[in-house]
């Protein structure tokens, strides 16, 4: 481990880079990718900064060593999410080193992993690189994953493996599900409650339709199983629900909120045609508008290729064999552009989104270590077949 590592996970948390949804919590994370393409490409690193479209203070960074079709990615989001500083120790946004970890908001979640990338790639020689080496970095993985969108619609980066270095505690992570978050939107007409006849009660007619969706989820789990994951159905829940204005008034709009929460094999689309097809007659004989929209843009479940080379060398490696997720990552949209991708880092997912987030000092070296381990299979030999 070398000198330069410590300096430069402190200055990756001293540069604040929240996303949220909420626009009065988000910010950019132009600095944090600033930094990280002068500390790499000071290494001899292309780097490519990608703007997020209509996100000026946003990007990625797609930083390579060596040239070929094949190669390594080391995937790292640079945003982190909200924090409240008044729950904290010490400042979320100053690295303090203590009882063997260190804290600050991005340590475990996931800034650490970036450092430890470029740690792991430091001395290599160009003249050994068979298969480039690509570290990327994403914006907005916390909120709207636009970071990683944006990576899909370019189909950039090109490589053949992919890891996504989200804290797993050095477990690969071969599968995840997907998650949509969605509304749906009544509207009935309203009229005096004392003759039901004069309107078209909004909530009466959500009543049917969550009753519709509950029968669907029933359905769902003879339908899927996926023995691989603690929860192996998908999930259905009925998260919030808004509608009318008063008690004499016949409800005129309601709006339910749900998320969904699919399994490898399930994509969202096919899932929301089969919620509208069972919700559209429903809706037409109840006689209400009836409206479905994502709350945000949903994410892909994510599976591991069969007989993965990665997976397999990631197990070899780590002594561990590869694992479900209960969260959703940036892998999917990695895995989809063709890359063999699994999910693989240092740091407990229990600590992420918390006051006095943190990342054990013991966890460094094991991490760098993998890495090399890694790099060496898959960028120090022609094919990546041989180690
Ligand atoms: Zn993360």
């Amino acid at each position: 481990m070398s000198q330069l590592l410590l300096p430069a996970i402190r200055q990756l948390i001293a540069t604040s880079s929240i996303s949220s949804t909420r626009p009065e919590f988000d910010q950019g994370n132009r600095e944090v990718i600033e930094l990280l393409a002068n500390w790499l490409g000071d290494m001899g690193f292309a780097c490519e900064i990608i703007p997020i479209p209509g996100s000026p203070h946003k990007a990625n960074l797609i930083a390579t060593l060596g040239k070929g079709s094949g190669g390594l990615v080391l995937s790292g989001h640079t945003d982190t999410v909200p924090c409240d500083d008044s729950l904290w120790s010490q400042s979320p946004f100053e690295l303090t080193e203590r009882d063997n970890r260190l804290y600050g908001l991005g340590t475990c979640d996931m800034k650490s992993f970036l450092a430890l990338a470029m740690e792991a790639a430091r001395g290599l020689k160009p003249e050994d690189i068979k298969q480039p080496l690509i570290i990327l970095a994403t914006a907005d993985e916390e909120s709207t994953m636009s970071g990683a969108r944006e990576l899909a619609r370019l189909g950039q980066p090109k490589a053949r493996y992919a890891v996504v270095g989200e804290p797993t505690s050095l477990t690969p992570l071969n599968m995840h599900k997907g998650i949509m978050m969605e509304r749906i939107t009544l509207t009935g007409k309203s009229g005096h409650s004392s003759d039901p006849s004069k309107g078209r009660n909004a909530m009466d007619a959500m009543h049917k339709i969550m009753t519709a969706l509950m029968t669907l989820r029933e359905e769902w789990k003879t339908q899927y199983n996926n023995p691989g994951f603690t929860v192996p159905m998908p999930t259905l829940n009925l998260g919030c629900i808004h509608g009318g204005d008063n008690p004499n008034r016949i409800c005129e709009s309601c709006s339910l909120e749900y998320d969904v929460r699919i399994l490898p094999g399930m994509e969202s689309e096919t899932i929301r045609h089969s919620i509208r097809r069972r919700i559209n007659p429903l809706a037409e004989q109840l006689g209400v508008g009836f409206e479905l929209s994502a709350i945000t843009p949903s994410i892909e479940s994510f599976a591991s290729q069969p007989n993965s080379q990665l997976v397999a060398a990631c197990e070899k490696l780590t002594g561990h064999t590869s694992t479900s997720a209960a969260f959703a990552t940036e892998a999917p949209f990695l895995s989809k552009m063709g890359m063999d991708t699994l999910v693989l880092g240092p740091g407990d997912i229990a600590q992420a989104h918390q006051p006095d987030e943190f990342i054990g000092l013991d966890t460094l070296e094991p991490t760098i270590e993998l890495l090399r381990g890694l790099i060496k299979k898959f960028c120090l030999t022609e094919t990546g077949e041989e180690s």
